[in-house]
């Protein structure tokens, strides 16, 4: 239930409202809206008497929330989220881009990779350090080390760093190393790992499900939140269908779903949806064209060597090239470009050779 308070209304008033919601042993979120205070309650609200809730001077109107998710209910927070991160944002009207290399290898190649992104305008890096793959023989990732290499990426960059957490045993190590945690598609419905992420100060990234409804995705978020992280980014990576020709299907009506259910940022992760390198920069510009976030997208300096996902990852020059389309796309619809913007590319005597066509 949510109780929309008028424009105007002094704290002591606002006061009168929440007290007797709290005396009924309801939790109730405030949240400031464009002309009222939205109170939405959490808890048994079967024991609120409406009428008398509408019969205050002060309260403009009272509504059901019928979904079971609450906090991350655009009902609750009619504004867009915007998660902070440092001087960078994701959400609230802007255009954000986080990218790198599926998984981190080497010291060397997540700095280089770092820059050449950052140039690009990615304002976010990615790297995974722990890989949770289908096959136990898999590549599983360089593991602590790799979340070190990020931090020296980091330090060169100042890119905030985006890593994959798998187990509540790494948090005191994400917390601080890593900028933005990822909880990844096969662990959505990880309840107890996302408890504890909704402890954590970092802002969380979530996977949606290999397949799993808007609902279940949001009911997700709400674990989190539940636990006092507010700080939740919605991602959009593709869900299994019947279709085997892609790695996943892109479920680009997502994002103007999850945007009516829930004001929380939403991004698309196109690489992961299609597992195809030259199909990434189509679905990328549809995802900016559809009204997301931002994009997470692959890069890797050396795609047929990758230890992982190589055959989705874009090279830098080609993540470049998408970036210059992508940020016509988001001016076209009437947003903010990326928060970073395309530095031109000086040449570097150590430079690769795609960097120099660029020119
Ligand atoms: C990843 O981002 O590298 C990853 C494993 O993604 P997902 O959880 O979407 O499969
Ligand atoms: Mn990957």
């Amino acid at each position: 239930m949510v109780i929309i308070v008028k424009q105007h209304t002094s704290p002591d008033e606002l006061r009168q409202v929440i007290q007797p919601l709290e005396w009924l042993g309801l939790e109730v979120s405030v949240t400031q809206g464009i002309g009222h205070t939205v109170l939405g309650l959490l808890g048994d609200v079967s024991c609120v008497d409406v009428e008398r809730f509408l019969s205050l001077p002060q309260v403009e109107t009272v509504m059901e929330v019928p979904e079971p998710y609450k906090k991350a209910n655009r009902k609750f927070h009619p504004q867009d989220t915007a998660v902070q991160v440092g001087g960078a944002h994701i959400g609230g009207g802007g255009f954000s881009v986080i990218a790198g290399p599926c998984s981190v290898e080497s010291p060397g190649q997540v700095t280089e990779i770092a820059r050449q992104v950052q140039q690009a305008g990615a304002s976010f890096l990615r790297g995974g350090a722990f890989k949770p793959r289908t096959s136990p023989y898999a590549f599983q990732g360089m593991g602590e080390q790799a979340l070190e290499w990020l931090e020296e990426a980091k330090a060169v960059t100042g890119l905030p760093i985006v890593s994959e957490l798998t187990n509540p045993k790494y948090c005191d190590c994400f917390e601080e190393k890593v900028d933005v945690i990822q909880i990844g598609a096969r662990n959505m419905q990880n309840f107890d790992l996302l408890r504890e992420v909704g402890k954590m100060s970092k802002p969380v990234l979530l996977k949606r499900g290999l397949s799993n409804t808007y609902e279940e995705w949001i009911l997700s978020a709400e674990y989190i939140l539940a636990q006092g992280n507010e700080q939740v980014i919605l991602c959009e990576r593709g869900i299994r269908t019947m279709e085997s020709y892609t790695r996943n299907t892109l479920d680009i009506s997502a994002v103007p779903a999850i945007r009516k259910m829930s004001h929380l940022p939403v991004v698309v992760d196109p690489s992961h949806a299609c597992g195809k390198s030259w199909m990434v920069e189509p679905l990328a510009l549809a995802a900016a064209a559809v009204g997301a976030d931002g994009l997470m997208v692959e890069v890797h300096n050396d795609p047929a060597h990758a230890k992982c996902d190589g055959q989705q990852s874009l090279t830098p020059m080609q993540f470049r090239e998408m970036m210059e389309k992508v940020n016509h796309v988001v001016e076209a619809i009437g947003k903010r470009g990326t928060v970073g913007r395309i530095t031109r590319l000086e040449p570097r005597k150590e430079g690769n050779g795609c960097l120099k066509k660029c020119l």
